[in-house]
């Protein structure tokens, strides 16, 4: 059984500001609790039948996991160089996808640091009329492969938005939010146990599990935070400006449409400040 496994850092517990992700001698504590929630995972993941693990680190320069400590069962998909984002590496020889150190998706709840991809530029994703955070965007990606999303992890608030439209997953809760800010943090040996104990129960049901497909042509609409943003993406012909910072576009399915928002965000947050900077100047 093939497991992929996405890992993102919002979601573990210890993390409750972003100045903790930022500063350097806080942000290499938190590289290695993220490295120790994921490997829990990857534990569970074994003892609950996994055979092949591969980990594709999500966060930020998507270069967080620190691979000496990693599990050495498992392969770790690192740089942010990818067309498939946070699923780089993913297809259909997967078994099942989980989610590790998640987070809620922008908008009014207080999940902790939550954002959609990247807080600089999106306000607000759709598929096909219904707003996503990443993981509900991931599980369909998956579900495209005929994978089915089994597991998450992250903050009360996050866990609750997605059981909405994945109920069946198992779900472990890292902290509770108190604000987008601050959280009531669970011990990470605590965490960690409940992970390894969750997934390999996740993974010993799989038989139940189904993948969360799409029929179809697949339209994203993108909300941008600013017009700047929303209007250099129309430099691409398949994008329709639905106002000055909402977008449109249909491709023929989940993977090529995923691909397509990533494109757009990509141009996006490097139309934030100018996408030549100084370069011709
Ligand atoms: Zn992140």
């Amino acid at each position: 059984m093939k497991v992929f496994i996405s890992a993102d850092i919002e979601g573990i517990t210890g993390v409750a500001t972003i100045r903790q992700l930022t500063v350097p001698g806080e942000y290499n504590r938190f590289r290695k609790l993220m490295t120790a929630e994921v490997n829990a995972a990857i534990r569970g993941a074994f003892n609950g039948g996994a055979t092949e693990v591969v980990v594709a680190d999500g966060h930020g320069n998507m270069s967080n996991i620190l691979i000496e400590d990693l599990d050495p069962r498992a392969r770790l998909v690192s740089g942010n160089n990818r067309v498939m984002c946070q699923l780089e590496g993913l297809d259909e020889s997967f078994d099942a996808i989980a989610f590790v150190g998640h987070h809620g998706r922008e908008g009014e709840s207080h999940a902790v640091i939550s954002h959609t991809l990247a807080g600089i530029c999106v306000k607000e994703i759709k598929i096909n009329g219904a707003v996503v955070g990443e993981t509900e965007m991931n599980a369909r990606v998956a579900g495209h492969f005929g994978v089915p999303a089994v597991f998450i992890s992250g903050d009360d608030l996050y866990v609750q938005e997605v059981m909405e439209t994945l109920p069946n997953v198992k779900s472990v809760v890292t902290k509770y939010a108190k604000d987008r800010l601050a959280a009531e943090l669970l011990s990470p040996a605590v965490v960690q146990s409940e992970i390894e104990e969750q997934m390999a129960a996740a993974l010993q049901e799989i038989e139940a599990a189904r993948p969360c497909g799409h029929e179809g042509p697949v339209t994203f609409e993108i909300e941008f935070k600013g017009p700047q943003q929303a209007h250099m993406t129309t430099t691409l012909p398949t994008v329709e400006a639905l106002s000055p910072t909402r977008i449109r576009f249909t491709c023929k399915d989940m993977v090529s449409a995923y691909k397509h928002m990533w494109g757009c965000v990509i141009i996006a947050m490097a139309a934030t400040n100018g996408v030549l900077g100084d370069a011709n100047a």
